[in-house]
């Protein structure tokens, strides 16, 4: 298979007050031209330092890279310099909260321009041209009127599409998206899936979405990477972990949404609380909150082991998957 992107044992440390903390812990992930992964875990499992690190913008000084590797169309994108170089017009992010990444004494129409001033040298009517297609295409109603806005006067869900427009406009071939849809209602947070989903195939761009809820993923990604404690516990495609996942945590963050049309309707959050990344336990990390946990777990760290005998890329870090697999269904 083709690869954009691929990720490596990445590990990223940050100095705390309370010590090192590894919050991305050997993570391996790739994403193919056209393809939608999702990232999906607890709050602090890792998965927008895991971004940080392919953007190249892992908060200095405290945290940094400090093992693997990170390529993007065969360009290593650990060596200085070159994440900066492709970012926004190769690879470009959407965060959770557009207000903090919208300038407000600047007019919406001027922002999304400004793109095309600064990085294709357009002139200021060609890039007020380009900026009004771009939110007419993100389907921001009476787009022509709302150029002259203000970011505050957007609603949240317009102000994420705003935000969508302007990581579109260097048509980049992989977007990143952390977490797009957490601060909306559940009606606009399926509108951005939807529009997400509609230029994505539209424009064949690879997509990194970022989330907390595996119920926002489940029909617009082909294939998932669960993170916990920075490590990487299951992954395949989505369908495959969907009917037959390996791991308990996943399972546990099936029971609490409701997803396709399986008839779950028991919403059980996942017993105990997140990892302390300060004092993780022996072996498995995921051991206090699982109830398939034995000396074995506390011994030895369980690797990520490929499951079926079909080629599908269906792995788990678990010494148990036949416990959960039996127990899911
Ligand atoms: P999430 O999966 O919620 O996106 P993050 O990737 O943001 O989680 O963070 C993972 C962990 O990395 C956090 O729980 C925290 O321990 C650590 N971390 C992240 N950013 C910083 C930072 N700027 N300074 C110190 N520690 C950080
Ligand atoms: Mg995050």
């Amino acid at each position: 298979m083709a690869v954009l992107l691929s990720v490596r044992d990445l590990r990223v440390e940050f100095s705390t007050s309370g010590g090192v903390v590894t919050a991305v812990d050997g993570a391996s992930f790739d994403v193919g031209p056209g393809e939608t992964v999702a990232l999906l875990g607890e709050s602090g499992s890792g998965k927008s330092v895991t971004a940080q690190a392919v953007m190249g913008i892992v908060p200095k000084p405290a945290g940094r890279v400090c093992g693997g590797s990170i390529t993007y169309d065969d360009r290593d994108l650990l060596v200085p310099g070159v994440a900066k170089g492709l970012r926004g017009r190769e690879i470009a992010m959407v965060f959770q909260d557009p207000l903090s990444s919208l300038n407000p004494v600047f007019r919406v129409g001027a922002q999304i321009g400004e793109m095309f001033r600064r990085h294709r040298g357009a002139s200021r009517r060609e890039a007020r041209a380009a900026a009004l297609e771009l939110m007419k295409r993100v389907g921001i109603p009476a787009a022509s009127k709302r150029l002259d806005d203000y970011p505050h006067q957007f609603s949240g869900g317009m102000r994420q599409r705003v935000m969508i427009a302007m990581a579109l406009a260097l048509s980049p071939r992989l977007l990143i998206a952390d977490e797009p849809t957490t601060a909306l209602d559940v009606t606009v947070q399926a509108q951005i899936m939807d529009l997400l989903r509609r230029l994505q195939s539209e424009d064949g761009m690879s997509l990194v979405l970022i989330t907390h809820d595996l119920g926002v993923v489940a029909d617009v990604a082909d294939r998932v990477v669960l993170l916990y404690a920075g490590r990487v516990v299951e992954t395949g495609p989505i369908r495959e972990v969907y009917e037959h996942c390996a791991h308990p945590y996943t399972s546990g963050l099936m029971a609490s949404v409701p997803i396709l049309d399986a008839p779950r309707t028991r919403l059980t959050p996942i017993q105990g609380s997140p990892p302390d990344l300060l004092s993780l336990p022996t072996g498995c990390s995921f051991r206090p909150r699982c109830q398939y946990a034995d000396t074995h777990c506390a011994n030895e760290e369980p690797a990520l082991l490929q499951l079926s005998r079909r080629p599908t890329g269906h792995q788990a870090a678990c010494h148990h998957p036949e416990g959960v697999l039996a127990n899911a269904h």
